[in-house]
Formats: structure tokens, C-alpha cells, sequence
């Protein structure tokens, strides 16, 4: 079983086996040409059922034969110009190679003594976001697992920062688009069930920065204590940016912790034609962003950034065995003591990899085209009769509606788009989103295939009419 373990002796063992699993993906990559099989959970099921964990294979190509079974070949994958569903990113060359090094150098985060020359990667790749940021001179962070962590960590800095003795009292101001994890990590916080107030948007789905200073005042008027601002820079459904600059000036007005939630914006900060869209991020307490969102990066790879390094005291904790104080004073760089987790993977390689072979304005340059495709999308939709589009994009996404020409009942429009949207999937010829607009159902596009067409748009539009107007056809012959 040694010869299993990756070490001085086994470097043939290594070299062969993973080279083997990479020819499979190359080969995989480039037959694949649509991106879901449309398999069903109950097809898909029996054949990882029927696998028997306890008797092992003990041969490597026949386990990648066996993976082609169970997980290649019914993959919904990434990379295919039609797959337009959710925030998930083709990733880079340079970003997949550093995820190959990561994972067999296999460094862990949490302490110098574990991660050397990681540690300073790491925090040099902070202090460069902070650079396009532009959090100023005291400004840190930490590389997270997600969006949904960073957020989680910006509200325990800013429920810390609160300072507040009953956590009962304090409140979020979040857009009613802002993503979901706001509301867990107030839960997850112990805040109270009301703790979260919602904010309406306006008609791009930006935060009404009105209603927000009318709720502040009522927060206050009302002997609670407002803790935090969440505005979104690139909303999950819409990709609407909230108006960074007037949320930052009530901000500082009512002495509130900014937070601005970039996990799909971020992308802009590397940008050379769009950055200015993310203004007034700079007067943020906390940010965070998600390279494996808008730059290209294999899960995971994201970051909490906060504008004064001593708020991540909050999260700092020693234990003799790890990170003990004395080591704060030996100014040994612990990331630990910004973290939430302990053991943690090297991701921040992968980013490092990105900047050395491309750049950042390779980055951008990717970006910008997927945000040009979907002014493109956006004009094909709004020129096209059959469908309804909800916002012009600031980013790459796009909501949408097929509008029957016959149909006239809401609900019955509203299970046509649900029907589409199975049907596309089952027939794996396009992936594409779904989501409500006020009670409606709509169906989304998540551009952010720089290999994606404005004839792929076409062409899935098309395919969504033709299955929501057969269901209609025989939904209506059913009732006749
Ligand atoms: C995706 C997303 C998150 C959550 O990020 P994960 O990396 O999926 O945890 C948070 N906020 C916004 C706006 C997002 O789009």
C-alpha cells in the first residue's frame, strides 16, 4: 500500500497516474459536445449504488474507466458555450496547473510552519486586491472558501464592531436581491429572526438608497442598533450593482459597517473598459469577492478583505499547539488567526498562477467580453416578440421570460417557462437558470463563456420558445 503514497519513491507513480486522469479530462473536454447528457437522478443512481466501497479496484485505469461511468460522462460541464446557468466560470490553464501543484504539495494555510512561502503568496495576493480595491494602508484579508464565508465573516466583524450587549437589537440592511447567505449568517450569528431588513430596489434592481436612509432613521428612532450595510456589487439574479457611493456616505452618516458583497462584481476589478462601475467600493469596511466566480478560478478561491486589519481580531484565537500568542509577538505570520477555518487549502496559488502567465488585464479582457455578450443578449432579447427581459445588464447576466402569444392566464406562462427550462435540461442541448421576479417565473442566463456566442443566445432562445410552445400546445389540447 506505500507504494499509494505520493513520496521520493513514487515520483513514476505520480507522474503516470495523474498524466493518465488529465488525458481522460483532455479527451473528455474535447468530445464533449453539448454540455449535459440530460441523464436522470434515477438513471444516474443505480450505477454508483451498485459500487461496493469496500472492494477496491486496485488499478488505476480501470477506477478512470469506472469514473467515466459514474461521474465524466453525465458531468454537467462548465466550459461548453452553452451552458448558461449559474455564477460558474470556465477556468483558466495556468489556475488548473496551480490546483495540480496545491493539491500535491498540499500546504495548509493555517500556519507558517505549515504553509512557509504559501503564507506570503497568500497575503501578497490580498494585499494586491486591496491595491484594486482601494481599502488604503491598513487594509487585510483573508483567502475564504466562498462568498458565502466571507460574508458570514464580515457580519461577525461587524456584529463585533457593534459593540452592542444584545445582539437582539441589531440590525442588517440588505436589498431584497442581496444573496441568501446574509440572512443564514445572521441566523448563524445568533441575531434575532427580524435582524435582516430588506431594502426594495428600484426598477434595475439596485437598493432605493431612500428607503435605506428612511430605515436607518427607523432603526434608530426605534432604540435599535444598526450593525451593517450589505450592498451588493453584481447581484446573483441581475448582476446589479447598488449605488456603492451614496450607501457609503449614509454609512459613514449613521456610523454603520459597509459591506459590499462583490463574489460576482469582483471580476470588474480587473477590468480596463468597466472598473468605474464598481465606485465608492473603495469606502467599504469589508469586501468580498470570488475569483472562482468572475476571474476564471477553479472552486474554491475567494477572499474577505477588510479596511483596518484589527477588526479580524474577532476571529483570532490561540492554541498552544498551533498558533500560540507568543508567536504574534515573534511576528510569525499565522493566517489562522484571520481565519475562520483551521486547516486550509492553498487556493490562493491558483490566483498566483493566473497573474504570472496572464495578468490581470487577461482577466479583464475575459470579463469584458462575457459583459459585452450580454448587452448583445440583452438587445436579441428586447428586439424579439417572444420574449420579456427584465434588466439591462451591468454584468453578464440575463432574466427573461418566453411570452406565449396565445396564453393570457399568468400561471399557465409561469409553467411554460418551468417547463422549458426541464425540457432543455433533460435534452442537455443548454443549461440554463431559473428565477422568480415578483411572483413570476423567469428563466436566466449566466454569461460567463467568453466562447459563447450571440448565435448560441439565438439558438437557445429558440429552443426555449419551441419547448415552452409545446407545452402549451398540448397542455391546451388536454383541456380542450
Ligand atoms: C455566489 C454569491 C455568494 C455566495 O458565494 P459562494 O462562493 O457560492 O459561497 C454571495 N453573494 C453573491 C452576490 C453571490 O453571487
Amino acid at each position: 500500500m506505500r507504494t499509494h503514497l505520493l513520496n521520493d519513491t513514487t515520483a513514476d507513480r505520480y507522474r503516470r497516474s495523474v498524466t493518465e486522469g488529465i488525458e481522460r479530462v483532455a479527451a473528455k473536454l474535447a468530445a464533449t459536445d453539448r454540455p449535459f447528457t440530460g441523464i436522470a437522478v434515477d438513471d444516474l443512481a443505480p450505477r454508483i449504488d451498485r459500487i461496493d466501497l469496500d472492494r477496491p479496484l486496485h488499478d488505476t485505469t480501470a477506477v478512470l474507466d469506472e469514473l467515466e461511468e459514474v461521474y465524466l460522462r453525465d458531468a454537467v460541464y462548465f466550459h461548453h458555450p452553452r451552458y448558461l446557468a449559474h455564477l460558474n466560470c470556465p477556468v483558466v490553464i495556468p489556475a488548473v496547473l496551480g490546483e495540480a501543484v496545491l493539491s500535491a504539495v498540499n500546504s495548509s494555510l493555517d500556519t507558517w510552519d505549515q504553509s512557509a512561502g504559501g503564507t506570503l503568496i497568500e497575503r501578497k495576493l490580498i494585499d494586491w486586491t486591496n491595491e484594486r480595491v482601494g481599502l488604503g494602508p491598513a487594509a487585510d484579508g483573508v483567502f475564504t472558501s466562498g462568498g458565502s464565508q466571507s460574508n458570514l465573516q464580515a457580519l461577525l466583524l461587524a456584529r463585533e464592531e457593534a459593540k452592542s450587549d444584545n445582539p437582539a437589537k441589531l440590525r442588517i440592511f440588505a436589498s431584497e436581491v442581496s444573496h441568501f447567505s446574509v440572512k443564514k449568517s445572521a441566523k448563524l450569528l445568533g441575531l434575532s429572526a427580524d435582524s435582516v431588513v430588506s431594502v426594495p430596489v428600484d426598477h434595475d434592481k439596485r437598493m432605493q438608497t431612500v428607503a435605506l436612509a428612511r430605515e436607518l432613521d427607523r432603526c434608530k428612532r426605534d432604540g435599535l442598533v444598526p450593525m451593517a450595510v450589505v450592498a451588493t456589487a453584481g447581484t446573483t439574479d441581475f448582476g446589479s450593482i447598488d449605488p456603492l457611493p451614496e450607501i457609503a456616505e449614509l454609512c459613514s452618516q449613521y456610523g454603520v459597517w459597509m459591506h459590499v458583497d462583490a463574489a460576482y462584481g469582483c471580476g470588474l476589478l480587473t477590468s480596463l473598459r468597466n472598473r468605474d462601475r464598481l465606485g465608492g467600493i473603495e469606502r467599504a469596511d469589508s469586501v468580498t469577492v470570488d475569483y472562482h466566480k468572475s476571474f476564471f478560478q477553479p472552486v474554491s478561491s475567494s477572499a474577505l478583505l477588510v479596511r483596518d486589519t484589527a477588526t479580524l481580531r474577532h476571529a483570532t484565537y490561540h492554541a498552544e499547539y498551533l498558533n500560540p500568542r507568543r508567536m504574534v509577538q515573534e511576528r510569525i505570520p499565522n493566517q489562522v488567526d484571520k481565519s475562520l477555518q483551521t486547516t486550509r487549502r492553498f487556493d490562493a496559488l491558483k490566483l498566483w498562477m493566473t497573474l504570472r502567465v496572464m495578468g490581470a488585464d487577461g482577466i479583464g479582457e475575459l470579463f469584458d467580453e462575457v459583459c459585452d455578450l450580454a448587452e448583445e443578449g440583452w438587445r436579441i432579447l428586447a428586439a424579439d416578440p417572444r420574449f420579456d427581459v427584465v434588466v439591462r445588464p451591468s454584468l453578464s447576466t440575463l432574466v427573461f421570460r418566453h411570452i406565449p402569444s396565445a396564453v393570457t392566464d399568468p400561471a399557465d406562462i409561469d409553467r411554460a417557462n418551468l417547463y422549458a427550462r426541464k425540457a432543455l435540461f433533460a435534452s442537455g442541448d443548454a443549461v440554463v437558470a431559473g428565477t422568480k421576479v415578483g411572483a413570476r417565473q423567469y428563466l436566466k442566463f449566466t454569461l460567463l463563456n467568453p466562447e459563447t456566442t450571440a448565435d448560441d443566445i439565438t439558438a437557445v432562445l429558440d429552443l426555449i420558445a419551441g419547448h415552452a410552445e409545446q407545452y402549451l400546445g398540448e397542455s391546451l389540447d388536454r383541456a380542450s
